[in-house]
């Protein structure tokens, strides 16, 4: 089995000049997996039932975030993209439906609920349902998210880096340990392009689940 030295050596150095050793290069970012309540939509304003039938007309201030209506076109441009969220009853279609109402429904390839699947987020079960629709292994996909335990360390124990999306003080900001740390943080949603782009300079994915080598057949 050649080694890394052995690699090295082989490639043509002139004479005098030490061969630079490889540098591991994290894999690029194919997917962005998002998650749906203070990520997207604001939480606590709205019941279901309201939204479906009111959308951008319900009274106060809109649900949509700030910055996400403006930038999830960009992400999709460059991105597949899929949502992952957590819901009491609400299946696929009624999210559909109410990402529709504010004119985001179209950016997003595959949406899981864990209605719909009988598994909740931080469970890998959903995740890898969302990433198989996406037909992307972990080590190519970022997750976003509000919530550290659900969203950054289930995503993170598949070997997925993540963007914690420090918005909503309804959840808590600092990680509980080592298993929640996000690779980057956020404070504004129209941050998060140059967020994916920055991370992907970065060393790759720590933790992998047994079997993710990091290639497309991951799946
Ligand atoms: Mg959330």
């Amino acid at each position: 089995m050649p080694s890394l030295e052995k690699g090295e050596a082989s490639r043509s150095t002139p004479a005098g000049e030490a061969a630079v050793p490889a540098r591991t290069v994290p894999p690029p970012v194919e997917g962005v997996l998002l998650d749906m309540g203070d990520t997207l939509l604001e939480e606590g304003s709205w019941t279901w039932a309201s939204l479906l039938e009111e959308g951008p007309s319900l009274p106060g201030p809109s649900p949509l975030i700030p910055g996400v209506g403006e930038t999830l076109p960009l992400l999709s441009r460059d991105y597949r993209l899929g949502l992952v969220t957590n819901t009491q009853e609400a299946g696929r279609a009624e999210v559909s439906r109410a990402l529709d109402l504010f004119g985001i429904g179209r950016y997003f390839s595959v949406i899981v609920t864990s209605s719909d699947l009988g598994w909740r987020k931080p469970h890998p079960f959903i995740f890898e349902a969302a990433l198989a629709g996406l037909g992307l292994p972990p080590s190519r996909t970022v997750m976003v998210g509000n919530d550290l335990a659900n969203d950054v360390a289930g995503a993170k124990a598949l070997g997925m880096r993540t963007i914690h999306f420090r918005w909503s003080p309804r959840y808590p900001a600092l990680p509980q340990g080592e298993e929640e740390r996000p690779t980057l943080i956020i404070g504004d949603f129209v941050e998060l392009p140059k967020a994916l782009q920055r991370l992907q300079a970065l060393p790759g994915p720590a933790p992998r689940a047994p079997g993710d080598a990091g290639e497309e057949d991951d799946l």
